[in-house]
């Protein structure tokens, strides 16, 4: 059965750690399988569309990730050890994260981005993003390595209009779909 995790803001050290590699023993312990679970309930909880590992104080290279928009291509997925295989283009846009309550930033990506991995089983996998689902990756992989999306953001400030409150769930969610283009213009 799945518990809710205590999700850590910022200013806590571990979300400025670089979290350890998971090694391969570690996914055969049901300890490992109960962490996983509990990232997914968090994350539907808080609500978000990703949580990494170091957000409940746990330093480890593994993060779940669900747009939830009903297309199978946004998850739910665990990714555990991701690296990026593949990172192209660039897009602006809001940027918030359940680290940061409250405030939201804007921000510049790789507008596409494959990220290879392990699943819960050990199996490779490889996660294709685009739009927001790129973004996604990137912001939860940045937390992997001891980064928050305001070491590098303009115009950080609290959320008000409703764009930007869908943006604290963790990376910008409002109208994911047609956002993207009104965003894509280069700051
Ligand atoms: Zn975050």
């Amino acid at each position: 059965m799945p518990y809710l995790r205590e999700i850590i803001i910022d200013g806590h050290p571990t979300l400025r750690k670089v979290a350890k590699k998971v090694q391969p023993h570690e996914l055969d312990d049901p300890l490992f399988q109960q962490l996983i679970d509990d990232m997914f309930e968090t994350m539907y909880h808080a609500p978000g569309i990703g949580l990494a590992a170091p957000q409940i104080n746990v330093s480890k290279r593994l993060f779940v990730v669900h747009l939830q928009d009903d297309d199978e291509k946004h998850g739910p997925f665990v990714i555990v050890n991701p690296k990026f295989t593949l990172v192209e283009g660039e897009i602006e846009s809001i940027e918030g994260c359940l680290s940061v309550p409250g405030m939201v930033g804007d921000l510049s990506r790789h507008e596409h981005v494959v990220c290879a991995g392990l699943d819960r089983n050990g199996k490779r996998v490889e996660l294709d993003g685009a739009g927001l689902f790129g973004r996604c990756l990137q912001h939860e992989m940045d937390h992997l390595n001891g980064i928050l999306y305001i070491d590098t953001a303009k115009n950080i400030r609290p959320a008000v209009t409703d764009e930007e409150k869908a943006a604290l769930a963790e990376v910008e969610v409002a109208g994911s779909a047609a956002a993207p283009d009104a965003a894509a213009a280069p700051a």
